[in-house]
């Protein structure tokens, strides 16, 4: 069978059983369920079934397994089942908890997900990428991702970067026919392949090929698909745990040997050794890092940010400049017209008027030159130009007739690299020219002005005004659009240097305040230590006026523009770069620039951005953010987190939670480690000591599987606390597990320890062995529930109060309840190894195990005093 591309557009459409008008709602539904979702499997997701029997995956589990099987032959099956069913309990949990993050971040995923615009029904329709079926009409404009393997039916100068396929970094042009002869992917310029950008045109493409059925399927399947990667926090964990495991390994061998040599018997005393090992060497820490993370990004989504992987929610708190966009994120994008300069006269817009013939030229040209209309009130298009289209309604003028009564010849839309729009019209018989533009980018290509008195040379007196009356409007926050025109030759077709040798009209002034929560949020970005930049393609003096009602920029601040930043070499903007809050004109190159300098400093970057040549500079900042209302499907693809609401006030909360979220993390950790560290210690201190064992296997077993992760995820569900912004971003090239941090925890650790030891002299004195150890576990339990408290903030508890986080009184809770019920259950008493309690020594349990909590607290009031 001939191959897509050597097939007639006929053929192909009738093998798919669809024509242009798209599939129907119901085929498309039906082929949706036989063909799959239009998405690559991701490297198959183990089952809750695998992920089950890989929580047994850990060698030292297995070790306490077995010894617990031969143990039983020796006479303590009880204790054996004990272990076994905390150990099953243990994986029960874990497996909830991983099959939740799972979800959580599919979700994400969905959430980030490209959207494609297809036909169906004989309609345009708006569609999640993964519902794309085979035969669908997709339709392709410049910065859509390709989103399935297509062939073209139309091709308007379509452009598409395959790179991600055939490593090609330059666009290639796509159109229609058929491709006799067999030819590489490279060379098939009829069909469009998934996974490519659309840099330029539009198109019109059926789909042949969707899921693993498209050629970067193909490859996916064959490099076997992408794991989810590791964050850098999960790896410097990692390596970290494997450190730890090794001391404790040290530490466990110790301790069998020094057992050994009290005669404990061998299997016993490898039992403990290895129960020791199980319970004290925190493999949970990259998860709870996964699961805190993950809750995180949840949140964030609700607050309009989502994330697109987890690495950004730690870059995230990092963040110490903010690149953003003006018109629209720090803006509210609602144009409205303010005044018109024509004839040398400020005018308001209601003073237009059609009968006269230069304010004609001028509503043409602002009414043609203009893709937008606006439909039961809603502006559709670009704000810019449906503003002037709101502008021509208020004085009554029919856009629609006009529109329809003159036909398009001719068009180059607009760009944000030339800032220009060019159109040809038959005006009065003659085909004309028609441009709006940037003041700046059109003055230099014009030659002649129009006023009442008709057409002249423009002489240089007359630049100076317009150019004065630009910098009067731009000085109050207005962005100024210019028009111009020119009669065009007969055969005259439009190129780029076709936009020359123009008739001056006049401008139009428009105002887009600021967004009501602007203000404050840069205020916050700047307790935060973060530094707050606009980056815009506006007029730099608009700019700046914009950038000062909001704060961004100060007294003494530089505002430079993108040809400005041309001419300067890297040295000088290296020395210049912390005092430029304003950056006009730019150009896509110039905001990578930017990053690169910023970055040489040592900085974390944020960028914003929204066109398709934006990519490149989202993927260079730390922290690429994209828009989700206005932004190209290309520029979402290369960011790190989008914006829902395009927001600038987003980011800043989005950064908040995740300095929220790292402090979460480090807080869960402190609590394992700290408790751990308890364990280890009254072990030690008892082998050392020739006293008995404090704990059975199974006291350490059910402290560290059962009651212990509750608290800690409990922690990691903290909520912001207000003083978050008001701390510096963290330096991302320290470490979570520094000195300070390390110390807390042995200090803490110790104190849990002495009371635990404490307990179990109390119990020694009073009981024997058996006593002791029940005083010491028990103690030991409730000391870490209690700890969970001092964990959740560097705060008093006082302070912070216990309603902020229910989740960790919960945890409290419930631990305490597990604690109780193995203490006073018959049943549940045996299997734990637990003596009576007299009402005496269970009152001296909390007693003791609440000191170590008091003092930190008062520690933590005398700190903030
Ligand atoms: P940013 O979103 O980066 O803050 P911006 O939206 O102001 O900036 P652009 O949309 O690139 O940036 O516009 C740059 C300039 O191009 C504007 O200042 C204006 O003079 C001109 N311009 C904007 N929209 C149009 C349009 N639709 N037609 C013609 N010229 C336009």
């Amino acid at each position: 069978m001939r191959t897509w591309y050597q097939r007639t557009e006929e053929d192909i459409l009738a093998n798919l059983h669809v024509t242009k008008d798209g599939h129907t709602s119901k085929a498309a539904a039906e082929l949706l369920e036989t063909k799959g979702e239009n998405v690559l499997e991701g490297g198959k997701k183990k089952s809750t079934l695998q992920v089950f029997i890989s929580q047994f995956a850990d060698l030292l589990v297995i070790i306490l397994i077995v010894a617990a099987v031969i143990s039983a032959f020796t006479g303590s099956e009880e204790s054996t089942i004990v272990i076994i069913a905390v150990i099953i309990l243990n994986a029960i949990l874990g497996t909830v908890q991983h099959k939740k993050a799972e979800k959580s971040l599919d979700s994400l995923k969905s959430l980030s997900s490209p959207s494609a615009k297809v036909i169906r029904d004989g309609q345009k329709m708006e569609i999640d990428s993964k519902y794309v079926v085979p035969g669908d009409i997709l339709l392709l404009e410049a910065g859509d991702l390709v989103v399935a393997d297509g062939r073209v039916l139309n091709s308007y100068s379509l452009q598409v970067n395959e790179s991600s396929l055939t490593g090609e970094s330059t666009s290639v042009d796509k159109s229609e026919g058929v491709l006799d002869e067999e030819v590489p992917l490279a060379e098939r310029s009829n069909m469009v392949y998934s996974s490519s950008l659309v840099t330029y045109g539009r198109g019109v493409v059926v789909v042949t090929g969707t899921g693993m059925d498209t050629e970067i399927g193909k490859i996916a399947s064959l490099m076997n698909a992408t794991r989810e990667k590791k964050t850098p926090l999960q790896v410097s964990l990692d390596q970290f745990s494997s450190k730890l495991a090794m001391v404790i390994m040290v530490i466990c061998v110790i301790v069998f040997a020094l057992s050994l040599y009290r005669q404990m018997p061998v299997l016993d005393a490898m039992m403990f050794a290895v129960a020791l090992a199980v319970a004290a060497i925190p493999e949970a820490l990259s998860s709870i890092v996964t699961i805190v993370q993950a809750m995180g990004t949840q949140k964030m989504a609700k607050e309009h940010a989502i994330i697109k992987e987890l690495k950004a929610v730690e870059s995230l708190g990092c963040v110490s400049v903010i690149c953003s966009d003006k018109t629209g994120t720090l803006t509210q994008n609602k144009m409205t017209v303010q005044n018109i300069y024509i004839d040398g006269k400020v005018i308001e817009p209601e003073e237009l008027d059609l009968k006269n013939q230069l304010h004609r030229y001028l509503l043409y040209d602002a009414i043609l030159t203009n893709d937008s209309t606006i439909v039961d009130g809603k502006g559709i298009g670009d704000p810019t130009e449906y503003s002037l289209v709101e502008m021509v309604r208020k004085i009554h003028l029919p856009d629609r007739v006009i529109r329809d009564m003159m036909p398009r010849l001719e068009e180059i839309p607009f760009d944000s690299d030339r800032k220009l729009m060019t159109t040809k019209y038959r005006l009065h018989g003659v085909p004309t020219l028609l441009t709006k533009g940037a003041l700046d980018v059109l003055l230099d290509r014009t030659t002649r002005i129009r006023t009442s008195e008709g057409v002249r040379e423009m002489t240089e007196a007359d630049r100076e005004t317009i150019l004065n009356q630009n910098l009067n409007f731009s000085e109050n926050g207005l962005r100024v659009l210019a028009f111009a025109y020119r009669e065009a030759e007969e055969n005259e077709t439009l190129s780029l240097d076709s936009e020359d040798n123009y008739i001056f009209l006049g401008l139009i002034s428009m105002i887009d305040p600021p967004r009501e929560e602007s203000a404050a949020a840069v205020a916050d970005a700047k307790r935060a230590g973060i530094r707050p930049i606009m980056i815009t393609g506006d007029h730099k003096i608009t700019a700046t006026a914009i950038a000062r009602q909001i704060g961004i920029f100060e007294d003494g601040d530089m505002a430079v523009t993108g040809t400005e930043l041309d001419a300067m070499p890297d040295g000088e903007l290296d020395e210049k770069i912390s005092k430029i809050s304003v950056y006009a004109r730019v150009s896509p190159e110039n905001k990578i620039r930017i990053v690169d300098a910023w970055q040489r400093r040592g900085h974390v970057v944020s960028m914003t951005g929204d066109g398709v040549n934006d990519a490149p500079a989202l993927k260079k900042a730390d922290i690429g953010v994209a828009m989700g209302i206005t932004g190209t499907e290309v520029s979402k693809d290369a960011a790190s987190m989008i914006l829902t609401d395009d927001n600038f006030a987003t980011i800043i909360k989005a950064v908040a939670n995740g300095r929220n979220v790292y402090r979460n993390i480090k807080n869960a950790i402190q609590f394992l480690l700290s408790g751990n560290m308890a364990g280890i210690l009254s072990v030690l201190y008892t082998s050392v000591m020739a006293l008995p064992m404090p704990f059975a296997p199974v006291h350490l077993l059910f402290i560290n599987l059962l009651t212990d992760s509750l608290p800690a995820i409990a922690i990691g569900m903290e909520p912001a606390e207000r003083d978050l912004l008001s701390e510096k971003p963290r330096d991302p090239k320290e470490g979570i597990l520094t000195k300070k941090f390390m110390t807390d925890i042995f200090v803490q650790g110790a104190l849990i320890a002495a009371v635990t030891m404490a307990a179990f002299y109390m119990g020694l004195n009073k009981g024997g062995s058996a006593l002791a150890s029940t005083m010491a576990f028990a103690t030991l339990t409730a000391a870490r529930l209690f700890h969970g408290f001092n964990c959740r903030s560097k705060h008093s508890i006082f302070k912070i109060g216990f309603s902020g986080n229910w989740y960790s009184l919960a945890a409290f809770a419930a631990g305490m309840v597990f604690l109780n019920l193995v203490l006073f259950v018959p049943v549940l008493k045996r299997l734990f190894l637990v003596s009576s309690l007299t009402s005496g020594q269970y009152g001296a349990i909390y007693l003791l195990a609440v000191i170590p909590t008091i003092l930190i607290q008062c520690v933590k009031m005398i700190r903030e005093h």
